[in-house]
């Protein structure tokens, strides 16, 4: 009987697409991550497998992050460089500040939209207080000091003091910077560029190349990640701060299946759901790293073998998984006018309009990688009038919550980066559609 329904599960195993195997980790990891959170106070070994998942789960994103500098800076390179002429690299440009500018703004009207209609942070702030665990408070105190007043020192830390020192802590956005200005500079030097491009194509396709590799421990990576992240809220956390849960992920759905599909109806030609087909695994990655950062190189992967040129993807997809943070504008948006509401501040039109104006400046500053959003969004809760204690308590209260919606967020910044990057694409003419509407035909890319 055993063997069975093992044999069966290697049928299954076998028969289902490969990419769906990452959906089948999620799921499971989901599913067993509620379980361990159910149980784990009676069965002390399951402490044991929360650490041997911590450990698969840090390696594989670890192994992803591994390539993302050099492929961020690599593909700026070359896909500047392939652009050639300064006006067409301007023109790029300009859509991606309007497409991403549009998408984002959006985002922020509809979560500042349904927080002010569902009002969910009334009467919750005894709940609040109850669940900002006291051990963090401290680290959370220090987020909100760093943070204080920061706001041109954020555009000041976008400038690199020196670009090898970035490269070495990893700071996406000065990173990106220089990597900009280098690139157009070196476009501008005609036939001398040649060998240093040639040498960053080659650096871009071995990047390619480890992603390949890595994507083969896609599942166990994802399931382990998933797990270790259920495990510490459980899914009965939906249950107690449903209706706040709830906006954040309506707001999400709304921009996911009715913002992205109108604005590629109104500025393109390109089929959404075959798109979205072809940019699931990157979605599915996005979901279970939490991190824009780490999921590009398979972002870029789907867009690139179905069909969207090289020269878009390597210029759009890099800036978008740095900048672009739309899922994470709304999220940040909800949150801090749910605490306004949950303490009971009286917040007039104009400080809503400052908090908008703040959410979209403190998410495109933010990293793609976990949490980041949560940090940044400090930036915004210090111009509010909450007392100190009651922005430690409320920035303690997201802190444990906040893995939850990174997931979905990540997976909302994910699409809109690919989505922006298929509607420039269309209007430069650089989709094959015949690759792209050809999904039968997809390979494998997980
Ligand atoms: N985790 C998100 C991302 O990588 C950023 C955030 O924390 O909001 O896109």
């Amino acid at each position: 009987m055993k063997l069975h329904v093992q044999t069966l599960f290697v049928a299954i195993g076998l028969g289902i697409k490969r990419n769906w195997h990452i959906f089948l980790a999620i799921i499971a990891g989901i599913i067993f991550g509620n379980y361990i959170h159910e149980h784990i106070a009676d069965i002390p070994k399951l402490g044991k497998v929360i650490q041997i998942l911590n450990f698969i789960g840090g390696a594989f994103i670890r192994i992803i992050q591994m390539v993302v500098i050099p492929l961020v800076c690599s593909a700026v390179i070359v896909g500047i460089s392939s652009i050639g002429d300064s006006k067409q690299i301007g023109k790029f440009g300009k859509r991606m500040i309007i497409y991403y500018g549009i998408i984002t703004v959006v985002a922020v009207l509809i979560g500042c939209a349904l927080v002010l209609i569902f009002q969910p942070g009334n009467g919750i702030q005894d709940y609040i207080n109850q669940q900002a665990a006291l051990e963090i408070q401290e680290q959370v105190s220090n987020v909100i000091e760093q943070q204080r007043g920061n706001i041109g020192n954020i555009f000041l830390n976008m400038i690199p003091k020196n670009p090898l020192e970035s490269l070495s802590k990893g700071d996406m956005i000065p990173i990106i910077f220089f990597t900009l200005i280098f690139s157009i500079a070196l476009s501008k030097l005609g036939e001398i560029n040649r060998p240093i491009v040639s040498v960053f194509e080659s650096v871009f396709a071995a990047t390619m190349k480890i992603t390949d590799w890595i994507m083969v421990f896609a599942a166990p990576g994802i399931f382990a990640l998933t797990t270790v992240s259920v495990s510490s809220f459980g899914l009965s956390i939906f249950q107690k701060i449903s209706v706040f849960l709830g906006i954040i992920v309506l707001g999400f759905m709304i921009q996911f299946f009715i913002v992205y599909p109108a604005v590629m109806k109104i500025f393109s030609k390109v089929p959404v759901s075959t798109f979205f087909a072809a940019i699931i695994e990157a979605l599915l990655v996005a979901f279970g790293t939490a991190s824009s950062s780490a999921t590009l190189p398979l972002t870029i992967a789907c867009c690139e073998k179905r069909g969207i040129s090289h020269k878009v993807c390597s210029f759009v997809l890099p800036l978008g998984a740095t900048l672009n943070m739309d899922g994470t504008a709304l999220f940040q948006v909800v949150c801090v006018i749910f605490l306004t509401q949950a303490y009971g501040v009286n917040i007039e039109l104009t400080q809503i309009i400052l908090i908008m104006i703040l959410v979209i400046i403190s998410s495109s500053t933010c990293a793609g990688i976990p949490g980041a959003g949560l940090i940044t969004i400090a930036l915004v809760l210090n111009s509010l009038g909450l007392s100190q204690e009651q922005l430690i308590e409320g920035f303690a209260f997201l802190f444990a919550i906040d893995r939850v919606v990174d997931m979905l967020r990540t997976t909302v910044n994910v699409a809109s980066d690919a989505v922006v990057t298929a509607i420039i694409a269309d209007n430069e003419n650089e989709i094959d559609y015949d690759l792209l509407l050809n999904t039968s035909e997809y390979k494998d890319i997980i």
